[in-house]
């Protein structure tokens, strides 16, 4: 396996208490279990012999490619709304950076090699189960066209790692990131009052991930960068809620400047719809729930801004002023971002109310119909493609849908408004179902189809996993050959928790 050189950026463009220098733990015995071949091409691996002892070794730590610097990052955070001054890459280090064949740097990242500066109490690894969800799930995201970490390889170590439901293999995730800055990097600086530390931290997040910006002076930069990762901020959680996504942990330490999806822990794909959804085993007061995600993710920027203050002015009143300003704008910019979003996902274009149409607004409709799927708690991603089976007005779809709604009386009215917006915005048929294809899946790696793949794993059987991550890559089409993968879990089925 030949892998172009690292190099690592962290050290020339973070402070020296920003990260520590961390080998991986060499693997008593490695090996690989999955291989992600379509992203080593973009990143330059080759993909000669992915089988060979020598990929094992590289992606378990155990062997460094040459001039490799890996470091683990410092950072802090709130979880679950409480401060922690420093938590840092506690079973991580990031090896160094590649060039995507667009040009792109990404991070590449062990999890699960060992013990870090950063483990505080824990055995700095990682469980098979875990790795193998993280790795199943992050590609069906990139898949689905949402910003998204990567996963490049998962092998295991030969250790056993020991956790609540017993002894399980030790395994490492080798992540592809476009970085691994987070809120929490900032919070870091910010706790110790360290000015120079946050002013270079928000000068590289810029460099890194808002280059537009850099011509900017300070202050305004800063506030520019805030703004910025605000609207990515949006447009993520905007992105999440299409597909049913729900994240489990966004605590600040989870959150990305890049706009990325980071750290899939206890994260869950909705199957019947409940707005107030939540999976996550940690999660015990719903903190992190499905329609949460907005008002946390705000309440995550406000943390971010909070750290920013310093920089934005001298005056510590006109920074808490201009750092409210941009926060404030956050709900419409959500707002807007969401009416595109179910607009989408119906097939409409999302103009302001078009007065030839009596009935709702576009953003009112799709409400609408969320408020029906609520009341009948129906499949969260079959609902849309069932709407796509037939034009609104459709005599049988009609018939189809109202069965679906358990014979709602708002189900005709709705259907109807449907109906006329669509004739009001001269939508034809073919036209709707080329729009509503592209945002609503046919498939999400479901709670279920992802427990029955993880446990043949741990029985030895990779071939579910590797079938389940094959049928993701394409989740806009139905799944013609793996159909049961389209379906809802059955009664005994259901998953009601998830652990990480
Ligand atoms: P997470 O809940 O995965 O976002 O992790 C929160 C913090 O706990 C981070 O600082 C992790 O590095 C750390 N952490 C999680 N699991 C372990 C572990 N097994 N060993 C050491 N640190 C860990
Ligand atoms: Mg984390
Ligand atoms: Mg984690």
């Amino acid at each position: 396996m030949e892998i172009p050189t690292l190099e690592n950026r962290y050290p020339a463009h973070l402070p020296a208490d920003g990260f520590r220098r961390c080998e991986p733990v060499a693997a008593a015995d490695p090996e690989l279990l999955l291989w992600n071949r379509d992203l080593a091409a973009e990143l330059g691996i080759d993909n000669e012999s992915p089988d060979s002892q020598r990929t094992a070794r590289l992606w378990t730590g155990t062997e460094l490619p040459e001039g490799t610097v890996p470091i683990a990052l410092a950072y802090a955070g709130h979880q679950f709304g409480q401060p922690v001054p420093q938590l840092g890459d506690g079973r991580a280090v990031v090896l160094g950076q590649l060039t995507d064949r667009s040009g792109r740097r990404h991070d590449l990242q062990l999890k699960g090699s060992g013990p870090t500066p950063f483990s505080r109490g824990g055995d700095g690894r990682a469980a098979l189960g875990p790795v193998l969800r993280e790795f199943v799930v992050s590609e069906a995201m990139h898949a689905l066209g949402i910003p998204t970490t990567r996963a490049l390889a998962a092998t295991t170590t030969g250790e056993t790692v020991h956790r609540q439901f017993g002894p399980e293999p030790g395994a490492v995730l080798t992540r592809v990131a476009a970085s691994h800055l987070r809120f929490g990097s900032f919070e870091y600086y910010a706790h110790r009052g360290d000015t120079a530390g946050l002013r270079c931290q928000a000068d590289t997040t810029i460099e890194w991930h808002f280059p537009a910006l850099r011509a900017q002076p300070a202050p305004m930069r800063y506030l520019a960068l805030l703004r910025a990762v605000m609207e990515r901020t949006a447009t993520l959680v905007n992105e999440w809620l299409r597909v049913g996504f729900i994240h489990g942990v966004m605590n600040t330490d989870n959150m990305t400047l890049s706009g990325e999806t980071l750290d899939y822990g206890p994260c869950a794909f909705m199957d019947h719809f409940r707005p107030d959804r939540v999976y996550s085993s940690v999660d015990r007061h719903g903190r992190y729930a499905w329609n949460q995600q907005p008002r946390m993710a705000h309440w995550n920027l406000a943390r971010l801004a909070e750290c920013l203050l310093p920089l934005l002015d001298e005056d510590d009143n006109a920074a808490v002023d201009a750092a409210e300003a941009v926060l404030g704008e956050y709900p419409d910019r959500f707002a807007i971002g969401h009416d595109h979003m179910l607009a989408r996902k119906l097939g409409l274009a999302a103009t302001e109310d078009d007065p030839r149409c009596a009935g709702s607004t576009v953003s009112e409709l799709g409400e609408r119909l969320l408020a029906l799927m609520a009341r009948h708690e129906v499949d969260f991603t079959n609902t849309w493609r069932l709407l796509m089976q037939g034009p609104p007005d459709n005599r049988e779809q009609v018939e189809r849908l109202r069965e679906w709604f358990d014979h709602d009386e708002g189900v005709e009215d709705w259907l109807a408004d449907y109906a006329g917006r669509l004739r009001a915005q001269g939508i034809e048929e073919t036209a709707r179902i080329r729009r509503m294809t592209a945002a609503n899946p046919a498939v999400i790696p479901r709670n279920h189809r992802v427990e029955m793949a993880l446990e043949a794993a741990r029985g030895g059987d990779l071939a579910p996993t590797r079938r389940l991550i094959d049928a993701l890559q394409t989740p806009y089409q139905s799944p013609e050959g793996f159909p049961e993968l389209a379906l809802p879990p059955g009664p005994r089925e259901i998953v009601p928790a998830t652990f990480c």
